[in-house]
């Protein structure tokens, strides 16, 4: 990091700030310029809090020169994380799309569904067992029979599956029953969550926080990869802003910013980010315009009889239609889609 004085630090203060910073085990480079001075902060900077130097007196500003979420940084990690699903890789030229229920409701329906969306091109199969809905009276999602349905459709369909993760005590039965943990908005800022997670063996696919930065969602990422799960898939669902026409805003924004900062796949939701149905393919299309290495999309073979986000679900028919234009945008920014 870097050290930048006041214009009237004395040269005691200069002398004490590099104390400090020897102190503290790194080596200091001192840039005295005509208007001020400047202390380098040689070593690796990434333990060390900036408020640490921020409170020495003469100090103006501390700047750090690495990212703190170290091991998600693509200064850690240049090249592109691929995240192997089964067969399926995410994060490479071929953009994966996610695609099913809200929630698994029956036998009936996650059948019917599994084989539209992998008929349609989806090479992974979306489900809810376990739901974090807002109203505790609301339906919660059938839990382990949820979740042996996903175990049963992934093989007799043949489509690995990812399904979302609510507390720690759900990590042991549903590493059974999927492929993927999903850990949702709700949950972004749940550590503990994703400790365990990270301890876990399957990837996770981590939703960013719907009132949280690009930069705290990197953190999350970090406290699944420093426990030794390197396999994380960022995914941007919208976040809250003023505007109420939509259900969330979709940050088209925190693709390419993330894809600038961090070496993980970025996929987008434009199920939750829009909220609603006949807006799913317009922020499909630009997610994947924009730079996503994949979508995850709600799809539902009858909308009005789904027990959870039945208004943002799009029918199989909806997604074979988007599909092809899917393919066309893919095309022109030199990817593809399957
Ligand atoms: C979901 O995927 O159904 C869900 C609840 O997503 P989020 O955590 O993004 O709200
Ligand atoms: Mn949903």
């Amino acid at each position: 990091m870097i050290v930048i004085m006041e214009k009237r630090a004395t040269p005691e203060q200069v002398q004490h700030v590099v104390a400090r910073v020897e102190e503290l085990g790194f080596r200091a480079h001192l840039s005295r310029g005509e208007e001020r001075t400047i202390i380098g902060v040689i070593g690796d900077e990434r333990p060390l809090s900036t408020e640490v130097l921020e409170v020495l007196e003469g100090v103006e500003r501390v700047v750090p020169v690495l990212q703190p979420f170290k091991l998600a940084s693509r200064d850690f990690k240049p090249e592109n994380s691929v995240i192997r699903i089964g067969d399926v890789k995410v994060g490479g030229d071929e953009i994966v799309v996610m695609a099913g229920p809200c929630a698994v409701e029956s036998r009936e329906q996650i059948f019917e569904t599994a084989w539209a969306v992998k008929e349609a091109g989806a090479k992974v199969l979306r489900g809810g067992a376990y739901k974090p809905r807002t109203s505790p009276y609301t339906f919660q999602g059938l839990g382990i029979a949820g979740l042996e349905l996903l175990g049963e459709v992934r093989e007799t369909v043949g489509i690995p599956v990812v399904s979302e993760v609510m507390s720690v005590t759900e990590i042991d039965v549903m590493s059974r029953y999927v492929d993927v943990f999903q850990t949702g908005a709700r949950n972004m800022q749940n550590y503990s969550l994703l400790q365990e997670v990270g301890k876990a063996s399957l990837p996770v696919l981590l939703k960013r926080g719907m009132m949280c930065t690009i930069h705290e969602w990197l953190m999350s990422a970090e406290y699944i990869l420093s426990n030794r799960n390197y396999n994380v898939i960022l995914c941007e669902r919208g976040i809250r802003t003023f505007e109420t026409a939509t259900r969330n805003t979709l940050d088209i924004n925190a693709v390419p910013v993330a894809k600038q900062l961090t070496h993980l796949p970025v996929i987008v939701d434009p199920s939750h980010a829009t909220g609603k149905a006949n807006l799913v393919a317009a922020a499909a299309k630009a997610a994947v315009a924009a730079g996503a290495d994949g979508l995850i999309i709600e799809v539902h073979p009858n909308p009005d009889r789904a027990l959870s986000d039945g208004a943002q679900s799009i029918k199989p028919e909806a997604l074979q239609k988007l599909m092809v234009e899917l393919r066309q945008i893919a095309q022109a920014i030199g990817r593809r889609i399957a």
